[in-house]
C-alpha cells in the first residue's frame, strides 16, 4: 500500500522503517510468547526496553547527570498545571512568583493553567497585541524580582513561530518544547525543567517527556496528589505506575533511528534545510502564498501559509489531498494551510509539497 504525504501536526509521522519494525514484532515480543503491551511493566524484558529510551533520551538530548528524566502521560497538556504546582506553590503557602511567555496558542493554555493553580503566574510578555506573529527579544520581557522561573514556548505549532535563540537570562528557565523536540541542542545551563508531548517529533501519542533538574525535585510541595509530584516519577525511574509501554518501545525505536541519522545536529540541521525549501516557494510565488510571521522567528517545523481567499486555501488543500498530500489544513483556530515537517517526515515529502505549490499557483495565479 502506497503512504501518503503526511504533513500531520500532531500525531506525526514516524520513520516507516518504525512501523514496519513494531508490525513485525507486535505479537511475540523476543521470543516471549507474548506482546510488549500485554507484559508486566515489572518484567526485566520491558525493563531493558523502558530504560533504553530513557538512555538514549539522555544520551540525544546530552541531559546533564543532575537532570532526571521523566516518562510520563496526559500530555504536554498536564505539565501546563504540574509545572507550577511543582515549582511555583509551597507547603508553607508562600506564594512564589513565574513569568510566561504568551506567545500563542499554546503558551495562553500554559498560562491560563497556571494561573489557576498558582496566584504567582504573572504574564512576562504578550504578543496577543501583535496576532502572535513573532517570539519576543530578552530585553523586551518584563520579569519580576525574585521569579522563581520564566516559561516560555520554543516553538508555536498553531502560529508557526519559534523561538530564534534560547534566552540567556538571571531567571531560570521552563520551556515547553513539544513541536521542536530533538530538532535543536538545549543549553541546559539557564534550565530547570523542559517537557514535550512525544507525538509531534519523537513518537506516538501517550507519552509525555520531562527533563527536570534534581534540585527542583526536593522544593516540590508534599501536599499534591503523587502522580503529579515529579519527585514520585523520578524516585522510581519512571515506573511509579504503570507507563504508556507502547508509547516507551515506539519512541526508542524513534530515538534509535535519528542517532543513526545524525542525532540532534543532524536533525537541526535537516529542519532548517527543509522548512527553507517551503519558505523559499512562499517567498518566490510573487505572493501567492504568504506567511505572516517575521521572518527571524518563523518555525523550521511547522510552516503556515495562506493563499489570496478562504476559498483558493480550501480548492489548495482539496487538490492537495487528491494528490496525496495529506494533513496540510492549518488549526481550525487560524485557518490557511500548515505544513508540519517534523524529524521523520521523508525529504520527498516535501519536495512533493513544493512542487505542488508551484503547479497549483501556476495554474490559479
Ligand atoms: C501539541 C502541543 C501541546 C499539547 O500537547 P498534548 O501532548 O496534546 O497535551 C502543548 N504545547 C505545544 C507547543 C504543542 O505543540
Amino acid at each position: 500500500m502506497e503512504r501518503v504525504h503526511n504533513f500531520c501536526a500532531g500525531p506525526c509521522t514516524l520513520p516507516l522503517t518504525v512501523v514496519e519494525e513494531l508490525s513485525d514484532e507486535l505479537v511475540n515480543f523476543q521470543g516471549s510468547g507474548m506482546s510488549l503491551i500485554e507484559m508486566s511493566h515489572r518484567d526485566p524484558v520491558y525493563d531493558a526496553v523502558h530504560h533504553e529510551t530513557m538512555d538514549l533520551l539522555r544520551r540525544l538530548c546530552a541531559v546533564p547527570d543532575d537532570f532526571s528524566v521523566l516518562l510520563l502521560q496526559g500530555g504536554a497538556s498536564l505539565q501546563f498545571g504540574m509545572v507550577p504546582m511543582n515549582l511555583l506553590a509551597t507547603d508553607g503557602g508562600e506564594v512564589r512568583r513565574g513569568g510566561w511567555v504568551i506567545s500563542g496558542s499554546w503558551a495562553k493554555k500554559a498560562y491560563a493553567d497556571a494561573q489557576l493553580v498558582s496566584d504567582g503566574a504573572y504574564a512576562a510578555w504578550s504578543g496577543a497585541d501583535e496576532d502572535f506573529t513573532r517570539m519576543p527579544s530578552a530585553d523586551e520581557l518584563d520579569i519580576v524580582d525574585d521569579s522563581r522561573f520564566l516559561h516560555f514556548t520554543s516553538n508555536e505549532t498553531i502560529g508557526g513561530i519559534r523561538v530564534p535563540e534560547f534566552y540567556d537570562l538571571d531567571v531560570r528557565l521552563v520551556a515547553d518544547m513539544s513541536s521542536d523536540f530533538l530538532t535543536r541542542p538545549i543549553p541546559w545551563d539557564g534550565f530547570d525543567l523542559v517537557y514535550g508531548g512525544a507525538q509531534k517529533n519523537l513518537g506516538p501519542a501517550g507519552l509525555t517527556v520531562v527533563f527536570v533538574r534534581d534540585s527542583v525535585l526536593a522544593e516540590a510541595p508534599k501536599a499534591i496528589p503523587s502522580y503529579l509530584r515529579y519527585d514520585t516519577h523520578a524516585g522510581a525511574d519512571s515506573l511509579a505506575n504503570t507507563p504508556p509501554v507502547f508509547a516507551i518501545w515506539a519512541t526508542g525505536k524513534v530515538l534509535r533511528w535519528i542517532e543513526a541519522n545524525g542525532g540532534i545536529e543532524g536533525m537541526e540541521a535537516r529542519a532548517a534545510e527543509r522548512s527553507s525549501m517551503v519558505y523559499d516557494a512562499i517567498d518566490g510565488s510573487s505572493g501567492f502564498y504568504t506567511n505572516p510571521v517575521d521572518k527571524a522567528c518563523r518555525s523550521h517545523t511547522n510552516v503556515v501559509f495562506t493563499l489570496a481567499t478562504p476559498e483558493l486555501d480550501a480548492a489548495f488543500l482539496s487538490e492537495a489531498e487528491a494528490n496525496g498530500l495529506a494533513n496540510l489544513k492549518g488549526h481550525r483556530s487560524v485557518g490557511g494551510v500548515r505544513a508540519s515537517i517534523y524529524n521523520a517526515l521523508p525529504t520527498e515529502s516535501v519536495t512533493a509539497l513544493v512542487d505542488f505549490m508551484g503547479h497549483f499557483a501556476a495554474a490559479n495565479g
